[in-house]
């Protein structure tokens, strides 16, 4: 629906090269292109860094608190939780960083789309200038990723990927663990360095004095960085599905242009269906019911129409009008 805040909302310029017949239908993609991965240095550079911590925390938890206890059910328990809450993250930012986040197919403004999805005069639909897409409704344009992705958040490079319709669970998921297992690490720290008190510090570890403080300080930092971090984050994450209003909707401060659902109802929506386990699963899909472009546009045929595009503000604008 087109509300005057977005026709108004920017100075309108001449849409001169940017008419639906410009714009080239996607080429034909091999298999290996289907798989959805980032090309960005930086985004790449971050996830191996994560990877990187994971693991780091991992060396240490074994190597440095859990092998060297003396109790045996204590090491047991703890080591099958932590490698539990480290398998669950390491799936879960894979999954965000694999899955589609809700790329609307790139160049599909093309005259004969258009044409296909008929239109009544006077209705409008939005159009990227930067991939060549109709943009549904919430839709926003990634830089990085080079799409226009259906209810982004943000683009996270921790994840190198966008956060949007379809991998917001995996994204929540993978915030949600790492905040578990960075403070399963710090409890297990601090317990560690009162038993190294207590006892003799050449026997509370397989390591020298020195090089055991200096591991579990850095795995103390780390642990309170991603804490805090990851569970900012989660909770803003919830608060957004919650609300039904993404990172980038709360930031311009729109007024809603879609029906608003329910907080529970937002949740099923992310987490794919009716409460159940496989809500914490990061290996089951998020099931989301996506409504295809030409269902939400179809509308009954009429022969005297033409078509104008212009640009307001970052998208243009084309609209269905009547020859006479
Ligand atoms: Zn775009
Ligand atoms: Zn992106």
């Amino acid at each position: 629906m087109l509300t005057p805040s977005h026709r108004f909302r920017d100075i309108e310029r001449t849409a001169v090269y940017l008419q639906p017949e410009k714009c080239v239908p996607p080429v034909a993609q091999d298999s290996m292109d289907k798989v959805w991965f980032i090309k960005d240095g930086c985004g790449i550079a971050c996830a191996v860094v994560t990877w990187f911590l994971v693991f780091y925390a991992e060396f240490v938890v074994i190597f440095v608190i859990l092998l060297p206890s003396k109790d045996l059910i204590y090491s047991i328990v703890n080591g099958i939780i932590f490698n539990i809450l480290a398998f669950l993250a390491l799936g879960s930012h894979l999954r965000a960083m694999i899955t589609d986040p809700g790329a609307v197919p790139k160049g599909n403004a093309t005259k004969e789309f258009i044409e296909s999805l008929q239109l009544k005069p006077g209705q409008v639909v939005y159009k990227c200038p930067k991939c060549c897409s109709i943009k549904p409704d919430r839709a926003h344009h990634c830089s990085v990723c080079k799409r226009c992705i259906r209810k982004m958040d943000h683009h996270c490079p921790w994840v190198n990927n966008c956060v949007g319709e379809n991998n917001q669970k995996f994204f929540v998921l993978f915030t949600m663990y790492i905040s578990l297992i960075s403070l399963h690490a710090l409890i297990m720290v601090a317990l560690h360095f009162l038993y190294c008190f207590e006892e003799d510090w050449t026997k509370c570890s397989s390591f020298s004095p020195p090089t055991t403080v200096i591991l579990l300080i850095l795995l103390c930092f780390e642990g309170l960085l991603f804490l805090i971090f990851t569970a900012v984050m989660f909770g803003t994450q919830v608060h957004s599905i919650c609300t039904d209003e993404t990172g980038i909707e709360k930031l311009k401060n729109e007024n809603p242009t879609w029906e608003k659902t329910s907080s529970w109802e937002g949740l099923k929506q992310a987490f794919g269906g009716n409460f159940s386990l496989t809500w914490f699963s990061p290996f089951s899909s998020s099931l989301y019911q996506q409504v295809p472009l030409d269902e939400k546009c179809a509308v009954t045929q009429d022969s005297n129409e033409y078509v104008v595009g212009r640009i307001v503000g970052h998208v243009e604008i084309i609209e269905i009008g009547q020859t006479n």
